[in-house]
């Protein structure tokens, strides 16, 4: 099927591995244009290398910490100047510390809040008056299964992620007749290097193996193993073209049955 995004401008947040970029590399594989940006030269240029060669698309990079709002102002100036306009908008970003309620002084909140929540408002509001303009525009926020059913030990995610499903959800009704839609996807456990590295920390703590982890987290989900970071995208792909016109304020799980509510 082709998704009508031959061309379109892509901004992916938080690319340079994982979820962020297999999104960046199935857009590209649609022919869309991409402007990506994370905090580490290095990993930011091998994705650029990966997805420009088996993709043939043009792809610009700007190195960003999505914390600070000057670095985001950088981010869609550079898409500016390098495209002229955005028209799909994938906001994502490192998830907040894990931890109990204890664990977190007000300043752990804020920074969560400046990560996750602002820089999914910050992003949209540097992008929005143009896709408003053209009548047609993207916006696909990453957040987590969390929003659905609270994950033991995170509650900065599952608190400010919450508020990133009110902020598109309210958003979506707002740009609703001019063609732009609004919709969130909620990864359940993924195979990225995050979940890699958290199984390894787990690991080292207890005293058990990569793979015992994993194993526990498997377990959980009724599929019985973990998502890939292409069936993700894909996903990502489908809300972002043509086809998906119809489909806005939605929060849509691609998480192997984990989430065990009825709707
Ligand atoms: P990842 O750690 O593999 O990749 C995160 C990306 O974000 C990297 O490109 C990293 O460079 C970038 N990044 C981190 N902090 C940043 C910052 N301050 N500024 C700019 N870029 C930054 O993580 P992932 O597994 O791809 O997860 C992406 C998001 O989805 C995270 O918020 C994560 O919490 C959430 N999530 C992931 C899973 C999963 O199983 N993978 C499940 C639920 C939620």
């Amino acid at each position: 099927m082709d998704l009508g995004i031959r061309g379109k401008v892509a901004l992916v947040a938080a690319a340079s591995r994982g979820l962020g970029r297999a999104i960046a590399l199935e857009l590209a594989s649609e022919g869309a244009k991409l402007i990506l940006c994370a905090r580490g030269a290095d990993t930011l240029d091998t994705a650029r290398n990966v997805i420009s060669t088996c993709t043939g698309v043009e792809v610009h990079t700007v190195v960003a910490d999505l914390s600070k709002h000057e670095h985001i102002e950088l981010v869609t100036t550079e898409a500016m100047a390098r495209f002229g306009q955005v028209d799909i908008l994938v906001t994502n970003a490192g998830g907040p510390p894990a931890g109990p309620f204890e664990a977190h002084d007000w300043a752990a909140w804020e920074r969560a809040v400046n990560l996750t929540l602002r820089s999914a408002v910050e992003l949209t509001r540097a992008v929005l008056p143009g896709m408003r303009q053209r009548h047609w525009g993207r916006i696909i926020n990453v957040t987590s299964i969390a929003v659905k059913q609270p994950v033991n030990n995170l509650i900065l995610s599952n608190s400010v992620r919450s508020a990133v499903t009110g902020f598109a959800r309210t958003l979506a009704n707002e740009v609703a007749t001019d063609g732009v839609t609004v919709n969130n996807i909620l990864p359940g456990y993924t195979r990225t290097e995050r979940v890699e590295e958290l199984a390894d920390a787990n690991a080292r703590k207890e005293g058990l193996s990569r793979r015992d982890i994993l194993a526990r987290f498997e377990s959980e989900i009724p599929m019985h193993r973990l998502g890939e970071p292409k069936e993700f995208a894909a996903l990502a792909a489908f809300l972002a073209s043509e086809q998906a016109s119809y489909i806005t304020g939605q929060s849509i799980a691609v998480d192997g049955g984990w989430i065990k509510s009825l709707l």
